[in-house]
């Protein structure tokens, strides 16, 4: 909780106190010694994500009141100030801008545990929210510094105000760019009751805020962004005839007779519908783009994925049908693709003959040149283990300098570049000081991915595991 000065002035640091562990607080003041002060970082490997490489012997100077870097620059002698408090010496590891997870749900937990459908419907506000600060500080400690959470999940619009605690600096966690509610059509992203019974009073919560026709969706997007979103998200398709051949809900309800086939390519069980007309997801961009805000489409199937591209949406999410069409529309509408692997391959499990296409099929994404962030719908899977989503990139043949560019430089791009009215994901002048540093180098060993010794946002130390490293500790 501390973030003392000591002398000459101390580089801002997290720490809990010991005394009450279940308490996080983050101070956030500045001491006047530390106004216009520099912090040193000296790397021996950094990783330039705008020309995907990696670069040694650079050092970073960062303003300690401002938390951005001032100054990117090669060393041209020995380090002689690697003891000095206003130093660190990450040298021996590999810096990372601090990563980006472009498709989160800050308050679901895994599936595994409880389906969202049980989360959302049988959850108490209280409950979601006190796993939301674990997540937080799980996905920090993990290396992202910055979520871009698509969709509270029937939550509201509370999203926007977990975002401003971490922004406010009361509790850790990763800087965030939030939706509130996802926009869908009537009936198209509701929270299931089979035995709901008319006139009956139903407690589901609503997860979407419902829109039809032009006017209907540009109103919902400004309610939206009146409501505090960072980010737009609509429902360009979903799977919401599930109700049609229901599978059993409850432990002993009968399965119905001989229903059709639930393979996610061709299954009729369940099929991924359009839920708007191109008409209707053209005038959400516009109203979007008009508001200054970027806009994602959550499209399965290919014709919702061509639709809302060619709407021009700033990224789609999912896109995991394999086809051609949906990948020569995001290369000429530069759409950037949010593939959430992960979140599949946890529900389909490593043999799945759909697992694997859908891996062939993000190869070929890459092959004819579309953009790719790195999003894992993180929630379905732990807050903590966001990097398995860019193991599962890289498995499906993506170069490891792509994903790791995908997971930085292309996640602030995600997150409306500029729009975000912060520059982060790069190490260079006049970006956020969002610097992580892992053990070993991910290009000869992906797991180094998973060992992150050193995480900075926005300036301040949150985590420093570096036996090298000369920061005092207060
Ligand atoms: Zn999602």
């Amino acid at each position: 909780m501390i973030l003392q000065s000591t002398s000459p002035f101390s580089i801002r640091k997290y720490s809990e106190p010991e005394e009450t562990p279940n308490v996080m607080t983050l101070s956030r003041e500045l001491t006047p010694d530390n106004m216009g002060k520099v912090i040193t970082v000296h790397t021996s490997s950094l990783f330039d994500s705008k020309q995907k490489r990696f670069v040694s012997d650079l050092s970073i100077s960062i303003d300690a009141s401002t938390g951005l870097i001032t100054r990117v620059y090669k060393r041209d002698g020995p380090v002689n100030d690697a003891s000095h408090p206003n130093t660190i010496d990450l040298r021996g590891l590999t810096v990372l801008p601090g990563l980006v997870d472009a498709h989160t749900h800050i308050f679901l937990h895994a599936y595994s545990e409880v389906s969202s459908l049980n989360q959302m419907r049988d959850e108490s506000f209280v409950e979601r929210v006190v796993r939301a600060t674990n997540h937080a500080k799980a996905a920090l400690m993990a290396g992202y510094t910055t979520y871009r959470d698509l969709g509270t999940e029937g939550l509201r619009d509370a999203d926007v105000n977990f975002r401003d605690t971490i922004n406010r600096g009361i509790i850790p966690g990763p800087r965030m760019f939030v939706a509130t509610e996802c926009i869908a059509s009537s009936g198209g992203y509701e929270t299931r009751l089979e035995n709901g019974f008319p006139g009956v009073g139903q407690t589901a919560p609503r997860i979407s805020d419902p829109a039809d026709g032009v006017d209907g969706v540009r109103a919902a997007v400004r309610r939206r962004l009146g409501a505090g979103a960072d980010i737009v998200k609509f429902y360009a398709d979903y799977r919401k005839r599930i109700l049609r051949y229901p599978k059993p809900s409850w432990p002993g309800e009968l399965d119905v007779l001989f229903p059709p086939d639930d393979d996610a390519f061709t299954g009729k069980r369940n099929p991924n519908i359009l839920l708007f007309t191109q008409e209707e997801m053209d005038a959400m961009v516009s109203e979007a783009k008009r508001s200054g805000a970027p806009i994602c489409a959550h499209a399965q199937s290919p014709e919702a994925v061509v639709m809302a591209a060619n709407a021009g949406v700033t990224s789609i999410e999912h896109g995991y049908m394999p086809s051609e069409e949906p990948l020569k529309a995001m290369k000429e509408n530069n759409t950037i693709f949010v593939p959430t692997l992960a979140v599949y391959q946890v529900s389909l499990g490593d043999d799945s003959h759909v697992m694997k296409a859908i891996l062939k099929h993000i190869k070929a994404a890459y092959d004819h040149g579309v953009k790719f962030a790195a999003g894992g719908d993180t929630g379905a899977f732990a807050h903590g283990e966001n990097v398995f989503e860019l193991e599962l990139m890289a498995k499906a043949g993506i170069p490891v300098p792509e994903v790791l560019q995908a997971a930085t430089l292309h996640g602030w791009e995600a997150c409306g570049g500029d729009l975000c009215g912060k520059r982060f994901g790069l190490l260079d002048k006049g970006f956020v000081a969002d610097i992580i540093a892992v053990d070993g180098n991910p290009t000869e060993d992906f797991s180094a991915l998973r060992r992150v010794k050193f995480v900075m946002k926005d300036g301040i130390v949150y985590k420093d595991e570096h036996k090298r490293s000369s920061l005092v500790r207060v």
